[in-house]
């Protein structure tokens, strides 16, 4: 099983990720918008549930269910 990614890794805090999309920094990035999550993400490789790989941290796993910065709708 790979690594998941923890919030307190420094890319993570850079990021501003967070496992629990509805916990991301509103007023440090006022892009997040309700809705926006890893398992949506153009950049995100995994299930709609669980964890799944992310091309930003490499080697580990983020959080279906969380959200960064980085966060680009799936087309
Ligand atoms: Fe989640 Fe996308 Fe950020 Fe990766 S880039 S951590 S999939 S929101």
């Amino acid at each position: 099983e790979a690594a998941k990614v923890a919030e307190t890794d420094p890319q993570a805090i850079g990021l501003g990720y967070k496992e629990d999309a509805t916990k991301a920094d509103k007023a440090k990035f006022p892009k997040y918008a309700a809705g926006q999550h890893c398992g949506n993400c153009q950049l995100y490789q995994g299930g709609a549930t669980g964890y799944g790989n992310c091309a930003l941290f490499p080697g580990k796993q983020v959080a279906a269910a969380g959200w960064c910065s980085a966060y680009a709708k799936k087309a």
